[in-house]
C-alpha cells in the first residue's frame, strides 16, 4: 500500500534524504546514500521506520566541534 499523508518516517530527520517533487505532485525521498551504498534504494518505501544509515540532519546538541579542521 502506498503512503497516503506522504509521511517519510526516518528520511524526513535524516542528512542524506533529498526531497523530491513530481510533475503529479506526488512526493519522494531520494537517498544520497544509495550512490555509494548498494544497501540503500535510491528512492526509499515511505515511511522508512527503522534505518542503519540514518544520520540526523539537525546539528547535534552536543559535539557539534567534532569536524572542525
Ligand atoms: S539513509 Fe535511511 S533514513 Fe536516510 S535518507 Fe536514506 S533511507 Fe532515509
Amino acid at each position: 500500500m502506498s503512503n497516503p499523508k506522504g509521511d517519510p518516517g526516518l528520511c524526513a530527520a535524516c542528512a542524506h534524504a533529498r526531497t523530491v517533487n513530481s510533475a503529479r505532485g506526488a512526493t519522494f525521498v531520494f537517498c544520497g546514500l544509495s550512490r555509494t551504498d548498494g544497501r540503500f534504494a535510491k528512492y526509499p518505501r515511505l515511511p522508512v521506520l527503522a534505518c542503519v544509515g540514518f544520520e540526523s540532519a539537525a546539528p547535534s546538541p552536543r559535539g557539534t566541534q567534532g569536524h572542525q579542521r
